[in-house]
């Protein structure tokens, strides 16, 4: 059993986000396996909003264990590789699969996002929310999803050396930033003006210049 109830008190929410997640995690547990408690399974997840927490909740792949990546695609999509024998899956959720096109619920939804919405809209649209969840938590996985198997390749952009890529913990050499003088992961620094500055440093430097 999936527990649900978990992953929304790890979340702090029930959402169409979080739903999307848990359904993408069931199909991971039964095709992948088991609970990572090791860093045998890995997650490569092309988004960071609300279904990774479910992912990290349900899978036991986690960005402290270093077998979780983030691709900065802005997409619903999960792969998920056994490192024992390469098995990888990539789990995409389908167009219309937090709903179909509803322009009422996209001018509803706009409204209460840009703080212009009556206490009745938001409720109307706290009621859409939960309608959408509870659909998707009740749909069949192959109307959520399309699941394709993939090469078990893991991304090895940076933070992760190539070969290193999310095999748990990441011993990384720091510098020091020439700005503010904190310890930053050598690949997350920049040069600026031949000086080592940490990210945001490098970016007010930017802004000053
Ligand atoms: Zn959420
Ligand atoms: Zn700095």
């Amino acid at each position: 059993m999936l527990d649900i109830a978990g992953a929304q008190r790890f979340h702090g929410h029930m959402c169409p986000g979080l739903a999307i997640g848990i359904r993408a995690a069931e199909i991971a547990l039964a095709e992948i396996g088991a609970h990572s408690a090791d860093e045998e399974i890995v997650a490569i997840v092309e988004t960071d909003m609300c279904g990774v927490d479910a992912i990290q909740y349900l899978t036991g792949c986690t960005f402290g264990k270093g077998n979780l990546i983030h691709l900065d695609y802005g997409k619903s999509a999960f792969t998920f590789i056994r490192r024992s024998d390469g098995k990888a899956l990539r789990i995409v959720a389908r167009p219309d699969a937090f709903g179909p096109p509803d322009p009422e619920w996209s001018a509803l939804r706009a409204r209460v996002f840009g703080g212009k919405a009556t206490p009745e809209e938001q409720a109307q649209f706290a009621a859409a929310q939960a309608q959408r969840t509870q659909a998707i938590l009740d749909a069949p996985l192959d109307r959520l999803f399309d699941v394709r198997p993939v090469e078990p390749r893991i991304p090895a952009s940076p933070p992760w050396p190539a070969g290193q890529a999310g095999q748990g913990a990441r011993i990384m050499a720091s510098l020091t930033c020439e700005e503010c003088g904190e310890a930053t992961m050598e690949t997350r620094t920049r040069r600026f003006n031949g000086r080592t500055l940490c990210i945001p440093c490098f970016e007010a430097a930017e802004k000053r210049w």
